[in-house]
């Protein structure tokens, strides 16, 4: 998605479907998640909770695990069901298109109030970089 984009649900019999649906994807997530560490557990450790030295077939197979995990940590996290900011999965979204995520409405009023209140002395804060100064532009 190239555009900024806010999705404001008022009804709140919408709003409610919308967090269930968000719960269920969630859930889901988390139990596949699950099942991946419960195969890598597997894999690493024999019956009595020993650690042991991989074989080429193990260690390629604990590879794939990682990856298969890392892309659910990504799915999730660049999914509509979290907002970036405060990790609410019940709010009205926006989506940022510069830094590629979705925030809650509340979270993207605060960082645009934040900028403006630290704007006159952001160039004297140590923390202040071009990182910063992009993250903040990006909510207006
Ligand atoms: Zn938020």
């Amino acid at each position: 998605m190239r555009k900024r984009k806010t999705i404001i649900i008022r009804d709140p019999k919408l709003r409610r479907i919308r967090n269930n649906l968000r719960e269920v994807l969630i859930h889901e997530i988390v139990k596949r998640e699950e099942k991946i560490f419960a195969r890598k557990k597997k894999i690493l450790y024999d019956e009595i909770g020993r650690f042991h030295d991989l074989n080429d077939k193990e260690n390629n197979e604990v590879q794939r695990l990682n990856l298969e995990f890392r892309d659910y940590v990504f799915l999730l996290r660049d999914s509509i069901c979290f907002c970036q900011g405060c990790r609410a999965a019940d709010k009205d979204m926006s989506y940022n298109p510069t830094l590629k995520k979705w925030y809650c409405i509340d979270c993207c009023k605060e960082f645009q109030e934040e900028y403006k209140e630290r704007r006159p002395f952001r160039i004297q804060e140590d923390d202040w970089d071009w990182n910063t100064e992009i993250f903040y532009r990006s909510f207006f």
